[in-house]
């Protein structure tokens, strides 16, 4: 953060960091959770933390922020207006970084599925996108 940052583009800045446990990730692990599937958080020992680790099937769930990561639709297009030589940089070093650990993970075993935040509003196709991706839940006798 450097000084003649604004108040502005502080807050907005802010507003839009990455924490543990933001609402899109929240949505993804009730939905799995409900499915039957289990899994650990924050695979702090793999590529990137993946937010979902399905360790016995060697998958992993990232959920995004579209506007962080720089993801292709509308909201993830949204670039305050001023100083967007910065904002374009910092999003773009984020996706570089993305597609590395993503990369580095599958050449680890491990199948990758993102899930970006402009999914959650269809959670039909969401259900359906996490289940395609995880295969048949676990069996409850
Ligand atoms: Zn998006």
């Amino acid at each position: 953060m450097t000084e003649n940052e604004t108040k502005e583009h502080r807050s907005w800045t802010m507003s839009r960091v990455k924490s543990k446990d933001t609402a899109p990730e929240m949505v993804v692990r009730r939905l799995v959770h409900s499915l039957g599937y289990r899994y650990r958080l924050h695979g702090a020992a793999l590529p990137g933390k993946p937010d979902l680790v399905f360790a016995g099937r060697r998958k992993v769930i990232f959920v995004h922020g579209c506007y962080w990561h720089g993801h292709d639709c509308k909201r993830g297009a949204r670039i305050p207006a001023t100083r967007q030589d910065y904002w374009l940089k910092k999003i773009g070093r984020n996706r570089e970084r993305d597609a590395v650990n993503v990369s580095s993970l599958e050449q680890l075993g491990w199948d990758v599925l993102v899930v970006w935040e402009c999914e959650m509003k269809d959670r039909v196709a969401l259900t359906d996108q996490l289940k395609a991706f995880l295969g048949e839940p676990p069996q409850t006798a």
